[in-house]
């Protein structure tokens, strides 16, 4: 512990063997490491590969192998051999995006997680198997540097939650690796391009993956880069190029009904030719005994439709970050899918300007990990290596209900900042009050209260129109201040507390144990607080809709709208979610005629010339 109350992860004056760079990719991963002042990738087999794809596969004889000799396994074992496996991190088997996720055979047992049942024995869940991809690049860089690795910087998407980053972070334990810091992918390609150097500028970060498609917007403001906006879609990469190629290649072969393991070896070819056209203006595949010469030009038409995809959603994170491409300091091309020329010439047109692109987008990442994981452990780095402070609770504030919105997750290194837009809940609401907690619990009244204070003077108007951006924060020195600003005005209010004041080791270390202990049980607290929240709103609208409109209601249906009110505010007293969800949704339906008729009315007098603000 240090004096000013944070845990401090390491003691910088002990080094504990080599510190590498992780980019734990969904299709491929990385290890790099700064070796004599410059980051370098370390090759993952005895050749020169640099990528070890993110493939593991459970031996029936027991023994697990990973990378390249796993993937060729796949096609054969499918169910004992995990592809993808960062699709699943920290997910439940309920969550929609698991169920998505193919042809594995989950296994039953304790708790939220995902089990694979492989081959061998005992089920496995993706921490273990995204551990063994972490071991394997562990081994690699002791073998580099025949000497221990024991610390490490590990990438993740931006967008990742709390749970994904916390399932990262055992992963590495599990592999051995201390965790020195979680790093945003997007902020260790900008990391990689050394744009921290500069003073300040926002950054546009294009990732185009094996199966997956980000976009970040970075702002850089005194040596912190903050994540402004995240865009993405989680199927779409370069694997989407290889399926175009593969279907023109069936439609030549007049192949209707292809075997599997066709389509296995097409696709494989297929990526090869997909590779090879980036260098070749043409280039040949073969399947079987099916040879076909396949142009640059026919590729990129084949593939136009893909690529344009990711400009949508490019479009839509500029948007949510508030700026415009011509306002943007430079674009950095990620992932391997961006070595494509046509991908490369559509991100320089969408964009107005020519990306970064001269350090190799596969490295990239693995690269800032590196910079990153140097500056955390290099002991003539004294003054950088203050940043390893963390925040030892989550910081949040008090949303309706009596919830808490992290704002800022635990461990978060020093300095950081984190912004969030609230609106009213009531018509006419002036005030807004901001409470800040400290903890890692759901309910209010299980975190710290830190402060509160209250933003006043916001213009009267209808509920949800009002933005406030509550920001967040924590100076190098652990300060934390908050500011609350109402949006169209500019009113703001501000205060200033230090978070860790007056919590010791042991309270630390209790509140996190609560957090695990009570994990099930927030979580349905909190979904009763915002069914219950949410019970409020539906009764303070169709009181309104009575009382405005009551001449609308047609016999008995007010007895009926009556009742089903009736029914939601006993059961929002109660502790039942569903319940609660339910009854809003019978009051839905009953009422859905006479709304219907509300809605009618209004826009008849809309068109009769009256203006919409009356209604
Ligand atoms: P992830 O971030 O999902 O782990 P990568 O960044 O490693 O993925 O990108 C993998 C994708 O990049 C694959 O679809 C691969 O075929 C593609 N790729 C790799 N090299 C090239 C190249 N030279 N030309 C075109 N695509 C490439
Ligand atoms: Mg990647």
């Amino acid at each position: 512990m240090s004096k000013n109350g944070y845990l401090q992860i390491h003691d910088p004056l002990k080094p504990k063997g080599y510190a590498v760079g992780i980019d734990l990719g969904t299709t491929n991963s990385l290890v790099a490491s700064v070796i004599q002042g410059k980051p370098r990738c370390l090759s993952v087999d005895d050749g020169d590969a640099m990528l070890l794809p993110s493939v593991v596969h459970y031996a029936k004889e027991g023994g697990v192998v990973v990378g390249a000799r796993a993937r060729k396994l796949a096609a054969e074992h499918p169910t004992d051999t995990i592809i993808s496996v960062k699709r699943f991190m920290g997910r439940s088997p309920e969550d929609p995006e698991t169920r998505k996720l193919g042809h594995y055979q989950f296994a039953d047992g304790p708790g939220r997680v995902v089990r694979f049942q492989v081959a061998g024995g005992q089920p496995v869940t993706p921490i273990e198997v995204s551990g063994e991809i972490l071991r394997a690049l562990k081994r690699r860089a002791e073998s580099h540097f025949a000497g221990k690795v024991e610390q490490a910087v590990i990438t993740v998407p931006a967008y990742f939650d709390d749970a994904q980053r916390q399932a990262t972070k055992d992963a590495g334990r599990l592999a051995g690796l201390e965790v020195l810091r979680l790093l945003n992918e997007p902020t260790a390609a900008a990391l990689a391009y050394g744009l921290d150097k500069g003073s300040q500028g926002t950054f546009a970060v294009y990732d185009l993956g094996g199966g997956t498609f980000d976009i970040s917007i970075l702002k850089l403001v005194e040596g912190i880069f903050e994540v402004k906006s995240t865009g993405g879609d989680s199927a779409l990469g370069g694997d989407d190029f290889d399926r175009a190629i593969a279907q023109r290649v069936l439609q030549a072969m007049g192949e209707s009904s292809p075997s599997p393991s066709l389509v296995a070896e097409l696709l494989a070819a297929a990526r090869k030719t997909k590779e090879a056209l980036t260098d070749a203006p043409e280039v040949e595949l073969g399947v079987g005994s099916h040879r076909q010469v396949i142009r640059r030009e026919d590729f990129d038409a084949w593939i136009q439709p893909l690529i344009q995809k990711t400009g949508i959603v490019c479009r839509r994170a500029l948007k949510d970050a508030g700026v415009t491409a011509a306002e943007l300091d430079g674009v950095i091309l990620v992932g391997g899918a961006t070595r494509v020329p046509a991908v490369r010439r559509y991100v320089a047109e969408l964009f107005g300007r020519e990306p970064l692109g001269d350090i190799d987008p596969d490295q990239v990442v693995a690269l800032g990990a590196a910079v990153q994981a140097d500056l955390l452990t290099n002991t003539d780095r004294q003054d950088e290596v203050l940043l390893l402070d963390v925040i030892p609770l989550s910081l949040g504030l008090e949303t309706m209900g009596g919830i808490v919105e992290k704002l800022i997750p635990r461990n978060s290194t020093i300095p950081t900042a984190a912004a969030q837009v609230f609106t009213t809940f009531k018509d006419g609401q002036t005030g807004l009050d901001v409470h800040v907690l400290q903890g890692e619990r759901e309910a209010v009244e299980d975190c710290r209260s830190l402060a509160r204070f209250r933003l006043s003077g916001i213009p009267p108007m209808a509920a949800g129109i009002a933005r406030v951006e509550v920001r967040f924060q924590v100076d190098a020195d652990g300060i934390l201040s908050v500011t609350a600003q109402e949006q169209s005005t500019g009113i703001s209010q501000s205060i200033t507390v230090k978070p860790s004041h007056g919590l010791t080791d042991e309270e630390v270390e209790r509140m996190l144990l609560d957090s695990i202990d009570y994990a099930e049980q927030d979580i349905q607290i909190r979904q009763v607080r915002e069914q219950r929240v949410e019970a409020e709103r539906v009764l303070m609208d169709a009181a309104k809709q009575l009382g405005e409109h009551g001449g609308l209601l047609q016999d008995g249906e007010r007895a009926a709208i009556e009742a089903a009110i009736e029914r939601v505010r006993e059961l929002a007293k109660g502790e039942d979610s569903h319940a609660i969800k339910e009854a809003i949704h019978a009051l839905d339906e009953v009422s859905r005629s006479f709304v219907e008729r509300v809605m009618n009315q209004a826009i008849s007098q809309v068109v009769a010339g009256h203006s919409v603000e009356e209604y």
